[in-house]
């Protein structure tokens, strides 16, 4: 029986003579090209299109990757190499039979391979080389090892935890393990992950099952990024085996519980805080990594100017004084507070620390463990502290009248005080002292400075990019634009050094308040907070927003961090006005909702209230915008973008309800757009109109293949733009449409 031709199925299908000739014609001329690359080279058809006709000639399936869950355990039973090598992609294994997708089914050469590899019989299916190429990088990346790991975990050991060992995290070793056997399961799987977190930076390591599988996050600068799915049978294991390290009971499973351990790794080591709660889908896992070179940073390294750091330094040399660290949570005030501890340890000073918890053991210092379950408050363990008569006393931080008011007694009577205070501003911490009851008379006396901080993220220096700030940017943070004469950056599309997120590190902004005389003379006679402003600012206090604007000007962060981390409307406008060098009108600049930049944080975080769904449309035809402006404006908010790369900043950046593609656009096509939101958490779910041209069935499939939602060829009737646009708007939740 022989086979039918692969032009003939393909003609069959709708492909017209003359590119099938001229196919034909350039095989004649280069011998060895397969017909189907030729015609696709040819733009012709796609290769998805090939790929159903080879399917069609050899009488197998056709089978679309993207719309499939890939099975880890057999991905690395197979390896990389292999995949890479023959263009492959196992499915299913049953009774022996892996069904494997493969670009070119014919080839004999790779199915021998792939039974040697998989040991079993191969049924093949036919799907597209770019689908398969796609499949391949999507599986062997970040999950590579840690899948290769769970793939030897044998099944009766799938629910259990192994002997505990210490950990002690050797990256050589584990690749031993896996190269020559002998893993030892989920010891080497947790080794695996801790060792990623730490090298990563993350603060914690989020283990969260799904329906889907283990999903696995991790905190870095700040942000939770999702690292990796393990398949759903790893969760009981892994719960287990933290279990074990934390010295949990490994047989609740009912109720929370949490644990410690310690893991050295690269001569460190890292305390490890576990907690584990049961969950929908089984326990769910938090490990927090407290990274022990935290003390021993130095404040030079930590952003500071040399300026500040000067005055910072003698405030530290004082014999007598309360020294405050504010700002929100995480703001990097506990680093603020071991740091200084640091410096001022290698000076044979007393130190004693109060903490709640004691987070990091410090060498040659008396720490105190609050505990307010057995009345060791933070007040109480003061007094106790100071009949010992330490020169320097740390209180973690000051939450209530009576720790504010032993603070402020202990500064006034020979020792310096350094403590922490959930507050916004630099004089903001005085109004907060006084509103814990400390008499002006005593804080008058008691304050010696107080440091106001934030964390912003440093924006990457391999791909960012060049940024000539606008308008919006400065009404985002609420300020009348300013110039700013440097290297003004924007994050660009992401690059191996920032793992793809724009961002690397993170550096802190910094505005210190010393307590001259006179200051001090206003807070005792009771003065008003903005009477207060005006003699810091005389005093030479500089903004919050100024050293933020200070980092921007020179590469290091960006106008959009500020704007997530400063609030200007804490300022008197007279002061702002002063710092800023420019008019501050009185009523503040609110930053519109729309304008102001949301937290690229946890999803939770994202929803936000609107009134009507918003619409993001991006075309580099500005007729386009505009007609798809004036047909949604009426139902939808609009936020527009001119190409391929602006936007997805867009769409991370506001989170819209909707978004319009064009097909052919500068920097990135629609399609690319549309991948890239459909693997990113925070826009994955955000339904996607495809808006071209060219309405051919080929390109219409490549769209949805791409992962849109709908597809409207242009020139496109408005009426049915508005429909199809409701329609998918009432998809994310506005039902009202
Ligand atoms: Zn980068």
């Amino acid at each position: 029986m022989s086979r039918p031709l692969l032009g003939r199925i393909l003609q069959d299908r709708g492909l017209d003579d003359e590119p099938l000739r001229q196919a034909l014609h350039l095989q004649q001329r280069e011998p060895g090209t397969r017909l189907g690359v030729a015609l696709v080279q040819l733009g012709a058809v796609t290769e998805e299109d090939v790929a159903e006709a080879l399917a069609v000639q050899s009488g197998l399936a056709y089978v679309a990757l993207e719309s499939i869950r890939l099975d880890p355990a057999l991905l690395w039973k197979l390896g990389q190499r292999l995949a890479e090598r023959h263009q492959v992609v196992p499915l299913t294994e049953e009774r022996g039979e892996v069904r494997v997708a493969m670009a070119d089914p014919r080839n004999l050469d790779a199915i021998r391979d792939l039974e040697f590899a998989l040991k079993a019989r191969i049924a093949p299916v036919v799907s597209s080389p770019r689908q398969i190429r796609r499949a391949i990088r999507l599986h062997y990346g970040a999950e590579a090892m840690a899948a290769r790991l769970l793939a030897g975990v044998p099944a009766e050991l799938r629910s259990m935890a192994v002997a505990p060992t210490s950990l002690d995290l050797d990256p050589a070793r584990l690749a031993d393990h896996v190269q020559r056997g002998g893993h030892r399961s989920y010891t080497d799987l947790l080794d695996f992950l801790l060792i990623n977190a730490i090298e990563r930076g993350a603060s914690d390591v989020h283990l969260e099952p799904q329906p889907t599988g283990v999903r696995v996050r991790m905190r870095i600068d700040g942000m939770l990024r999702e690292t990796l799915l393990l398949p759903e049978w790893a969760a009981d294991g892994l719960a287990s085996r933290i279990k074990v390290i934390g010295q949990m009971d490994v047989t609740e499973r009912r109720r929370p519980q949490d644990g410690q351990s310690t893991a050295r790794y690269g001569g460190y080591e890292f305390q490890l805080r576990l907690a584990v709660m049961p969950s929908q889908h089984g326990e769910s896992v938090v490990i927090r990594v407290l990274d022990a070179r935290v003390i021993r940073a130095s404040l030079s390294d930590l952003g500071w100017s040399d300026h500040a750091l000067k005055a910072w330094y003698r405030l530290l040399a004082k014999p007598r004084g309360l020294l405050l660290a504010v700002g929100p949570t995480g703001s990097g005030k506990s680093t603020t507070l071991y740091a200084s501890i640091h410096r001022l340890n290698q000076e044979t000073a007393s130190i004693v620390t109060i903490e709640d918890p004691v987070e990091y053991s410090l060498d040659g210092i008396t720490q105190v463990q609050v505990n307010d379950k057995v009345g060791i408050t933070f007040a109480s363990s003061l007094k106790a502290m100071l009949r010992q008569d330490p020169n320097i006393v740390v209180i973690g931080e000051i939450r209530d009248a009576e720790t504010a008011g032993a603070a402020a007694e202990a500064s006034t009577t020979g020792h310096l005080v350094l403590s922490t205070l959930h507050t916004g501003t630099a004089v903001g911490a005085i109004t907060r002292l006084s509103d814990l009851d400390v008499v002006p008379y005593m804080l008058g006396t008691a304050i010696a400075g107080v440091v106001s901080q934030r964390l912003v993220r440093k924006v990457c220096p391999d791909c960012s990019l060049p940024h000539q700030p606008t308008d919006e940017d400065f009404a985002r943070i609420g300020i009348p634009p300013v110039t700013l004469e440097g290297d003004v950056r924007r994050p660009g599309g992401g690059c191996p050094v920032c793992q793809y997120s724009g961002y690397a590190g993170r550096v802190g902004i910094y505005e210190l308040l010393v307590a001259s005389n006179a200051f001090g003379e206003l807070v005792q006679a009771g003065a008003t907070e903005s009477d207060l402003w005006e003699q810091a600012h005389a005093d030479g206090l500089v903004p919050l927003i100024v050293d933020g604007l200070e980092k921007v000007r020179t590469a290091q962060t960006t106008l959009e961090e500020l704007s997530r981390v400063v609030s200007v409307t804490d300022y008197p406008p007279a002061v702002l006005a002063k710092a800023l060098g420019v008019a501050v009108p009185e009523a503040p600049l609110a930053a519109s909702s729309a304008a102001r930049a949301p937290e690229p944080a946890e999803p939770a975080k994202m929803e936000r209230r609107r009134e009507r769904p918003l619409v993001l449309i991006a075309d580099d035809a500005e007729e386009i915008l505009q007609v798809v402006e004036l047909t949604l404006e009426d139902d939808f908010d609009v936020i527009k973008a001119a190409d391929g790369v602006e936007a997805l900043e867009q769409a991370a950046y506001h989170q819209p309800d909707l978004i319009v593609l064009d097909v052919m656009m500068p920097r990135k096509t629609g399609y690319e757009v549309c991948e890239a939101l459909k693997v990113n958490e925070q826009t994955a779910s955000v339904p996607v109109l495809m808006l071209s041209a060219r309405g051919e069935k080929a390109h219409v499939k490549e769209g949805f293949h791409a992962g849109a939602d709908d597809y409207l060829p242009k020139p496109f009737d408005p009426e049915e733009l508005l429909l199809r646009a409701r329609a998918l708007a009432r998809r994310s939740g506005w039902r009202d449409l």
